[in-house]
């Protein structure tokens, strides 16, 4: 194996290698990267288009295709064409029991507080692995135009992605096969992009409103010694584009005293209207008046129409940014700048409301709104791989830090890079009925499977009252202090028991074996994310296994015998198809099971089923 120097401080592997920064966008996505003139730039295709819609196309073949491809598909083939993913990442069913009549294809009701799962044909997938594909077609066209392997990159989220959201995209990336050198958030990039950060002298505190075609974004950040916090976020998860693009075709159909049903019915007609409107909408951010006569229709639109129709959308988003700012404790005056980002702050309205609005701040929108997350990621990336001597780099954690989860998988608590000192928490629940004693495991590394990594402590919570599995709740708590040194708590909160243990991760640690188990883990990235889905898959087949037979158990006198000897076929199809270690196969019998018990579970009200797994499982 060929040896490469590796950073101690940055944990990143030291070569000539490109590092890529990617907008993982829930529209659109984009992957940029620091060219030879030391300026970041977005990779085109060869239409000179640098953004890729976030869309997956699949036949029944399992064939896949990604970007401006699979947006054709959108209308005529909606069940099979993925959009908005990035909606579902690192999110579970009960997460998004409201919005489900937004997507076009299948997300499944599951019971549990497992990722959720989207079918397509006979095939189960999480938003991580649709990610994954975009985040490869990505990888690709890095890849197509630099004309080498592109390993590494910085993926952005929005501020507001929690911890199992941003787990969730470096899952992705994983899989892509893509070491994830550190997730950063969109607003911080888009900062970085207009070069706000750079300067380790300045202390100012910035906007950042981000209108896309979903999503509406407003973040009020703190920067200090080339720091970003966090001081709010709010927004809107539904408010953007696609709002405006709609109200134009409601006022076109009023127009043309077209009856509404009849368009809505005829599939290409509004794919046509809806492609007209997002054209006519771009154009009108550069000219007046627009008027098509096209297929027998009369479309136009004024610039001061389309104004007074999308009003009340720059309303809400402006009614946003009001209660950032009072959330993050702030006045207008204090804000020195707002970096406009996303494709809908083109709209001369948008700036003016904007402008308006923070009255006392610079308006930063000189650089294209779609680049710009991906052009400060590309920044980023370019910091980290230690290409910047004039920017200081940070102590960081080297290796991840986690602990051991139901079918031996590493939850990493602190992903490694990460800035020192740093905390974590999260909460675990018991997978077994009346668990008194709870073993809490610590291990660092990279793998996914913690017998791959190496095993810092080990501890138990001893003297928790019996529960039910799925009950207790234990919230496991890290700290790593400016020494290195963690200190790992475990709490179980109904009862307040408590422990708490100290380790130093780096002690007796050398950099080869550093160097050793980041290798490892970069050749093993792939096939590990694998194994991980199929534990998740088989841990949570098991576990509905035992919950079905503990209610068949207990309710056997309010079931009738159809019910009981089916529900019993259906485990034992679970368990014969657990035998084959074939995932999709695992993952129907699973929903086989769920949809067969789902009518008379929610009969007999036994809520043991509902409450279980709330939660990852220790
Ligand atoms: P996301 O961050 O949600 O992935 P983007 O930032 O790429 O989305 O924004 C996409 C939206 O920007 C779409 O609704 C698109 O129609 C809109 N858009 C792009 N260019 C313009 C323009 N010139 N004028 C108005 N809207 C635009
Ligand atoms: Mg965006």
């Amino acid at each position: 194996m060929a040896k490469v120097g590796i950073n101690i401080a940055t944990g990143s592997l030291q070569k000539d290698e490109i590092i890529v920064g990617i907008d993982l966008g829930t529209t659109n996505s984009l992957v940029a990267f620091i060219n030879s003139n030391q300026q970041p730039y977005a990779l085109n295709d060869m239409e000179g288009n640098t953004i890729v819609p976030s869309i997956v196309h699949f036949t029944q073949g399992g064939e896949t295709t990604v970007g401006l491809e699979a947006k054709q598909h959108l209308i005529e083939d909606p069940q099979h064409t993925v959009y908005s993913v990035k909606r579902l990442l690192g999110k579970s069913f009960s997460d998004l029991k409201n919005i489900q009549q937004y997507f076009g294809f299948k997300i499944l009701d599951e019971d549990t507080e497992g990722l959720v799962k989207i079918k397509i044909y006979d095939k189960y997938y999480t938003a991580i692995e649709i990610s994954a594909l975009l985040l490869k077609e990505l990888k690709a066209r890095a890849e197509h135009y630099l004309k080498t392997p592109v390993k590494r990159a910085v993926i952005t989220v929005p501020a507001y992605f929690n911890d199992s959201q941003r787990q969730a995209t470096r899952d992705a990336g994983k899989l892509a096969g893509l070491d994830v050198l550190r997730i950063v958030n969109e607003p911080t990039a888009a900062s970085l992009a207009y070069g706000l950060g750079l300067d380790q002298n300045e202390h100012q505190n910035i906007a950042v409103y981000d209108l896309g075609g979903g999503t509406f974004d407003i973040s009020i950040l703190s920067l200090h010694q080339g720091v970003f916090e966090v001081l709010s976020t709010n927004g809107d998860t539904f408010l953007g584009g696609d709002d405006f693009d709609k109200t134009i075709i409601n006022y076109w159909i009023q127009q043309n005293n077209n009856i509404t049903e009849q368009i809505l019915a005829n599939k290409s007609l509004s794919q046509w209207l809806r492609l007209k409107a997002e054209e006519v909408k771009k154009q009108l951010s550069f000219e007046e008046n627009l008027v098509l006569h096209e297929n027998g229709w009369i479309l136009d639109l004024s610039r001061a129409k389309f104004n007074a129709l999308i009003l009340p959308f720059i309303e809400r988003s402006i009614e946003c940014c009001e209660k950032a700012l009072a959330d993050s404790g702030l006045q207008g005056n204090e804000i020195s700048n707002v970096v406009m980002v996303g494709g809908s702050t083109r709209i001369p309205l948008v700036k003016q409301n904007v402008s308006a609005f923070f009255k006392d701040s610079i308006l930063f929108d000189s650089l294209n709104p779609d680049e710009v997350v991906a052009l400060g990621a590309a920044i980023e990336a370019d910091i980290l791989a230690g290409n910047r001597s004039d920017i200081l780099l940070l102590d960081v954690t080297p290796l991840s830090l986690g602990i051991e989860t139901l079918g031996g998988l590493m939850d990493t608590l602190i992903p490694r890079n990460s800035k020192i000192p740093t905390k974590a928490a999260r909460q675990y629940t018991t997978s077994i009925d009346g668990q008194s004693n709870i073993k809490i495991n610590v291990f660092q590394g990279e793998r996914d499977l913690v017998s791959e990594n190496r095993k810092l402590a080990t501890f138990d919570l001893r003297g928790v009252p019996a529960m039910p599995a799925g009950l207790p709740k234990v919230e496991v708590a890290f700290q790593l202090n400016a020494d290195g040194i963690l200190t790992v708590s475990a709490k179980e909160l109904r009862s307040g028991i408590s422990q708490e243990i100290e380790v130093k991760p780096q002690y007796g640690l050398t950099d080869d074996e550093v160097e050793k188990m980041l290798l490892d883990s970069l050749v093993n990235a792939q096939q590990d994310v694998e194994t991980r889905m199929m534990v998740e898959a088989k841990t949570e087949a098991q576990q509905l296994i035992y919950l079905t037979e503990r209610f068949l158990e207990k309710n056997a006198d309010m079931l009738t015998t159809e019910e009981k000897d089916g529900t019993k076929q259906k485990i034992e199809d679970l368990r014969v198809s657990l035998a084959t270690e074939d995932k999709n196969s695992i993952l129907k019998y699973n929903e086989a099971l769920n949809e067969f018990t789902a009518p008379f579970a929610e009969r007999v009200m036994d809520k043991a089923i509902a409450i279980a797994m709330k939660g990852k499982q220790i």
